[in-house]
């Protein structure tokens, strides 16, 4: 090889060396699940003592639903919690349910109040104050021509079988259902949603969702899922489920047994911050995947959570290793209540920005803002398509730099 060509090989090289550097320097601050197990055991074992669990009844989910953790007298014994705060909880708790699995508590830092998960699942007065959103900006009530069904696309819908979840997010979309009813939405209400998916022969994906989908009994759900599975034109079920998150016991052995009987079937998940992948996590995903389930990952772009391009690219790494495909990243709805978990659409672009080129394709999800009143969700891209003059495009490649294509 001659200099000249080993000097610019070289040179590319060093290149590529310098653009890994601020993520690696980044990582070393970002907490995550793999990188503090023994802290969330430390609190696990905590955690127990104050309920006086055994390992069995920890491990059992319907021991954790029981247990979850909606008094505000428990949840100062987990973390620190002034007393300012605790009348603060107590008031949006009257007007807003809050419930934390005793095991998604393991997650929380003790004292530090800028905690990811902690500003996910513990009420704060600025829920109370936010005078912009409205409680459906979706327009949910508008697009529901029958019983649990949401439709918005020509050839897939979603149903909403539960409002139940392990536990509620601050920033959920559909808060205005949450805390209202308990279990699986009324069997006539799923009889008429399956019935309008028998009477629709374009409808070929089912979405099965809440709520939290596995919330329901492994009966509840099969009873559904034999009726969904036998009409001819459905190709493929999908299942919205926060669980393998919030309450990883309970993706069971039994419960994937049963799921694997209606394939193809599909779940997406909802991890929002590297340190809800954990052990435990990993645990209840390897399950599903080995049940021969896609996971996919739907992130909810949150300030004070993830709204930063390194600890985004850091979640997408950690969900890669554990077999999850981060697959939407979704732009916060103004949903009544959310205001301080408001991003910039601006920043989401920055961290599409240094998704593309910066990691593998597979760590790449789409980025797409809901369009308001229900009609459908809008990918966003940062723009590589920079001007286009007949047969002439001008991109710019994910470093930045310009490049002309004919396309005569
Ligand atoms: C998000 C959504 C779907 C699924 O959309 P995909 O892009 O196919 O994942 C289906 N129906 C409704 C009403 C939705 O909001």
């Amino acid at each position: 090889m001659d200099d000249k060509k080993r000097d610019a090989i070289l040179l590319r090289e060093r290149q590529l060396k310098e653009r890994a550097q601020d993520y690696l320097k980044a990582k070393k601050s970002i907490p995550t699940g793999m990188n503090n197990m023994k802290v969330i055991l430390k609190r696990k074992e905590k955690i127990k003592r104050i309920f006086n669990a055994t390992e069995k009844q920890w491990n059992d989910w319907k021991w954790q639903l029981k247990h979850t953790i909606k008094d505000i007298d428990i949840l100062s014994k987990i973390i620190h919690i002034s007393e300012q705060e605790k009348e603060q909880i107590k008031e949006v708790g009257s007007k807003y349910a809050w419930a934390i699995s005793p095991y998604y508590a393991t997650l929380m830092h003790e004292t530090d109040p800028s905690c990811p998960i902690s500003r996910i699942c513990i009420p704060r007065i600025e829920e109370l104050n936010d005078n912009t959103g409205t409680l459906d900006p979706m327009k949910e009530e508008f697009t529901n021509p029958a019983g649990l069904i949401t439709r918005r696309y020509p050839d897939r819908v979603i149903i909403n079988v539960t409002s139940e979840c392990a536990a509620y997010c601050r920033f959920c979309q559909r808060r205005r259902n949450i805390g209202k009813s308990y279990g699986m939405a009324p069997r006539e209400k799923i009889i008429e949603s399956i019935e309008y998916i028998k009477n629709n022969i374009e409808i070929r994906d089912v979405l099965i969702t809440g709520g939290d989908a596995l919330m329901l009994s492994i009966n509840e759900l099969e009873w559904i899922l034999e009726k969904v599975r036998a009409i001819p034109h459905v190709e493929i079920i999908r299942i919205g489920t926060r669980v393998p998150v919030v309450l990883p016991m309970r993706i069971t052995k039994s419960l994937c047994a049963m799921l694997k009987k209606y394939h193809p079937l599909y779940i997406n998940t909802h991890f929002n911050h590297p340190m809800e992948v954990n052990e435990f996590s990993k645990a209840a995903i390897e399950k599903l995947v080995n049940s021969g389930i896609l996971v996919g990952n739907q992130m909810v772009l949150l300030k004070g959570v993830n709204n930063d391009k390194h600890v985004v690219r850091c979640l997408n790494h950690e969900l890669l290793k554990i077999r999850v495909r981060p697959y939407y990243i979704f732009h916060p709805k103004s949903v009544k209540g959310t205001a301080h978990f408001k991003c910039s659409i601006d920043e989401g672009i920055e961290i599409m920005e240094h998704l593309r080129g910066y990691t593998s394709g597979l760590a790449i999800p789409y980025y797409i803002i809901n369009a308001p009143g229900g009609l459908g969700k809008i990918p966003i891209l940062p723009k590589y398509l920079v001007s286009q003059e007949n047969d002439t495009y001008v991109f710019r490649t994910w470093e930045g730099e310009l490049i002309s294509i004919n396309d005569s």
